[in-house]
């Protein structure tokens, strides 16, 4: 969505929109995919800065971090930004900032283009670290079985650290 920040007067410039992004373009290999997603906001100008409210829903497939296996989460986030044209929109006397939490987004040119907002949104909230499960086991690091699922010989064969040195030891 390309907002032409010019064209917004009193009333609030609203969207409600679908995108398909594609998930490998995120570059997180933990993100398997994405599912449309819903993007809704509404801009309006105030004191002579714009403040975006806008709505993010969506599916995201993740891996988890110990099994591998994919998994549906759905999100919903809420975005609230302060917007501000380097070129500041003709106001009387000074724009003076008011005092809150909102982060703001400075607009080269006349237009905000939200796609790269929903980009930057989409990174992160995608999680550090999901799990399928609290107790779930991972894959075996010998065999790459999934724990999980099947129990594998591997740990009975795995050679202890300490007998590895050892035996360069009793080589040498
Ligand atoms: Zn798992
Ligand atoms: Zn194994």
């Amino acid at each position: 969505m390309r907002i032409p920040l010019d064209r917004i007067g009193d009333e609030p410039f609203a969207w409600h929109e679908q995108l398909a992004i594609d998930a490998e373009s995120l570059e997180r290999p933990e993100l398997l995919g994405l599912g449309d997603i819903l993007w809704q906001g509404t801009l309006k100008r105030e004191d002579g800065i714009f403040r975006l409210e806008g709505r993010l829903e969506y599916e995201q497939t993740v891996s988890c971090s110990r099994c591998l296996a994919p998994m549906v989460l759905p999100v919903d986030s809420d975005i609230r930004l302060r917007v501000m044209a380097t070129v500041p929109a003709p106001v009387e006397g000074e724009i003076e900032l008011t005092e809150d939490d909102l982060d703001t987004v400075y607009v080269q040119g006349e237009e905000l283009d939200t796609l790269q907002l929903v980009r930057e949104q989409l990174q992160m909230n995608i999680p550090m670290r999901s799990l399928c499960n609290e107790s779930c086991r991972g894959l075996c690091p010998t065999c790459g079985a999934n724990r999980n699922r099947e129990s594998c010989d591997c740990e009975e064969t795995e050679v202890d650290p300490r007998w590895g040195a050892l035996k360069t030891l009793l080589d040498e």
